[in-house]
């Protein structure tokens, strides 16, 4: 058969792999462990820690999503940088945005305090600050976050991967403020992309899970052993599950963006907004770049209120279709505050220099009626004026 366009391939993600009985639906296999034909006999599946063919199913599905040759699946987003960050010796060097997910940010300053690898934060957003840190030392691993969050900052992925490759770097992307279905870093010549399949791959805000993809060879046996030895792998059940949002991830995906597009229209229109960051505004800095290498502008914004402090929360307050929590990509749409919520322990200068101001929300656009949302953003608004 010819290779199926991905819209199918994502609905038909481990449709029919089912050999014992045919089920339509495969089955989660919650065993631990499995039959071996004899003594000193090898099987496909002996312990769930090694192998599972829940976890199997789900890991080809996103490898046929990111055009890859094999992943991981673990059981956080953070599981996943937890797995990639053991290609690194101490000796090595890893450079990675400054303004990366607040926990990848503590965990790679952590790390590198306990001597785990060397590490630079850099601007990624910047091709001279990009260059400048290849030149002063070259590196063993680049990560990339693009769209940065919360001001969704793009990185030209491709003119970093070029950079990485001439000195025999790695580069990593973290893909999961877009999603396999709007952009594919390993086709723009990175080597390795992980998601929190926590937000847009399962979609419902009712899983915690990651996965790691790579297009070669010699890392994907290293991920595995390691992803083995650490044991930061994803449970059956969770894989069932995330294969079940998945299926449905292009329709959601695209109807999230299409308000998206017109929630960014509308605040960016809106008199009491100072501030909206939308790579599909024509006016982003990021625009042009997010145009040439995502298939579409995500479901993911922040915007600035014209207000003094005092009149957040009664904005906050007047919401009733978007909810104040943490998280993204779910079908519900979610209200965050950077400055007190994910962004607090970064501190306000880094805040500042991240463009996190007290002013600014973000958004996780969700599937809901697009009146509804414009309703409930336009009557919040009305409550700071
Ligand atoms: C949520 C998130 C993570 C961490 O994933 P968990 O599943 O919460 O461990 C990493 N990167 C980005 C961009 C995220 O949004």
């Amino acid at each position: 058969m010819t290779t199926k366009r991905r819209r199918t391939s994502v609905v038909q993600a481990a449709v029919g792999t089912d050999k014992a009985h045919k089920a339509v639906m495969p089955p989660i296999y919650m065993s631990t462990t499995f039959e071996i034909d004899g003594l000193e006999q090898k099987a496909p599946y002996e312990y769930s820690r090694t192998r599972n063919p829940s976890r199997d199913d789900l890991a080809e599905a996103i490898t046929e999503l990111e055009g890859g040759i094999g992943t991981c699946v673990t059981s956080s987003g953070m599981a996943a940088l937890t797995l990639i960050v053991h290609l690194l010796n101490p000796e090595d060097l890893l450079i990675a945005p400054y303004d990366c997910y607040g926990r990848s940010y503590r965990m790679l300053a952590s790390l590198a305090e306990k001597k785990h690898f060397k590490l630079k934060f850099i601007d990624q957003y910047d091709e001279q600050a990009v260059e400048d840190a290849f030149k002063e030392e070259a590196p063993k691993m680049v990560l990339i976050e693009s769209p940065s969050n919360p001001v969704m900052r793009i990185a030209d992925i491709a003119m970093i991967a070029e950079r990485a490759k001439a000195c025999g770097a790695m580069t990593v992307c973290d893909n999961t403020f877009l999603s396999p279905m709007l952009q594919s870093p390993l086709d723009l010549g990175a080597d390795i992309v992980y998601h929190s399949t926590t937000k847009f791959i399962n979609g419902h805000s009712d899983i915690v899970g990651g996965c790691v993809t790579t297009n070669n060879e010699e890392i994907l046996t290293e991920l595995e052993f390691w992803a083995n030895s650490l044991g930061v792998i994803g449970a059956p059940f969770d894989a069932y599950m995330t294969l079940r949002g998945m299926r449905t991830l292009e329709l959601r995906v695209t109807r999230a963006q299409e308000n998206a597009e017109k929630v960014a229209k509308m605040l960016s229109e809106h008199p009491l907004v100072s501030a909206v960051y939308y790579p599909g505004l024509p006016d982003h800095p990021g625009h042009e770049i997010a145009k040439k290498q995502q298939a579409g502008f995500g479901a993911m914004m922040s915007f600035e209120i014209k207000t003094d402090k005092s009149k957040l929360a009664a904005f906050v307050d007047a919401l009733e279709v978007f909810r104040l929590a943490q998280s993204l990509g779910g079908t519900e749409s979610l209200i965050n505050h950077p400055a007190t919520m994910t962004h607090v322990s970064m501190g306000p200068e880094a805040r500042e220099k991240a463009g996190v101001t007290d002013q600014l929300f973000r958004l996780s656009i969700g599937v809901e009626h697009i009146d509804d949302i414009f309703d409930d953003l336009n009557s919040a608004l009305e409550k700071v004026a």
